[in-house]
């Protein structure tokens, strides 16, 4: 495993066809599984880790936000990866103020909404990975499907000229999405934490043997935002969606997912599951 941390030294050591798996580090079986599957279809699996500073908040956790690039290194060197490409802030942003990359319409809700400016961060330092990596495919995951519609949309938009394949979502054995942000749960809040996924699949379950109406959709959904609620979880929004222009439905049309994002504490999760 070479770790490589400019990008003038980010070389391929052959030639042959490039995977890469965008992250921000403190890896967990989630991201170790895109790893693991990236390696079953390449000569070279590219492995990028940079806490990108443009895609958070003001009052996010960007200075907290974990990191630890030897125990990451070490993780994945077991799944075999070739290239941990682990640039520096000034590498990647040598400009005050320098181009961004802005994708329409399916920003313009749910997280795009509750984090302005989230999704332009994402959009370009995506942009900026697969320029500077030129991978065949990237690989993103189920878990953050907001990110994957942003990113295959600006894919098509800018005749990019690459694959996006999405993986899914590495869960707990209680069925909480693996996430870096789950350090931050105390042990009452991370008890409580599974209970996203359990309204999630109730409500999926609901809606797949049930040819529910607007207003039974509706019922089911203000169900489970109470639920929540009455766990202590401050929603943020939990919907049913269009799992290809991000908007509301009320009926199965197509794809279609059920997406949840609450505070719990001080961290905030976010999770999904097609419906
Ligand atoms: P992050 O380091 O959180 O930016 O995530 C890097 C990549 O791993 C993104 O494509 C995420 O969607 C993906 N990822 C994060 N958590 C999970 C999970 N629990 N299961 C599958 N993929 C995940």
């Amino acid at each position: 495993l070479k770790i490589v941390r400019s990008i003038a030294d980010f070389r391929y050591p052959a030639p042959g066809s490039v995977g890469l798996v965008p992250t921000m580090g403190a890896f967990h079986e989630g991201h170790l599984s895109l790893m693991r599957h990236a390696r079953q279809f390449h000569d070279q699996v590219v492995v990028s880790l940079f806490v990108n500073p443009t895609q958070f908040g003001e009052n996010e956790d960007f200075a907290k936000y974990p990191r630890d690039l030897t125990r990451d290194a070490a993780l994945a060197a077991e799944e075999g990866v070739d290239i941990i490409l682990a640039p520096t802030l000034s590498e990647i942003y040598p400009r005050k103020l320098g181009s961004t990359i802005h994708v329409p319409e399916v920003t313009s809700r749910w997280e795009g909404e509750i984090r302005p400016g989230h999704f332009d961060g994402v959009a370009t330092i995506v942009a900026k990975l697969f320029n500077i990596v030129r991978p065949e495919i990237a690989y993103f995951g189920q878990k953050d499907l907001q990110q994957t519609i942003v990113v295959r949309r600006m894919v098509s938009d800018l005749n990019m000229p690459l694959a996006i394949e999405v993986l899914p979502t590495a869960r707990e054995s209680d069925g909480l999405a693996m996430s870096s942000r789950n350090a931050y749960l105390s042990t009452e809040e991370r008890s409580i934490a599974p209970g996203i996924y359990r309204e999630l699949t109730r409500c999926r379950n609901f809606l797949q043997t049930t040819d529910a109406t607007g207003t039974e959709v509706e019922d089911v959904l203000r169900r489970s935002r109470s639920s929540l609620e009455a766990l202590g979880f401050r929603v943020d929004y939990f919907e049913w969606i269009d799992a290809e222009s991000m908007e509301p439905v009320r009926q199965k049309n197509g794809a279609t997912a059920l997406i949840a994002a609450a505070g719990l504490g001080r961290t905030r999760l976010i999770d999904n599951v097609l419906v």
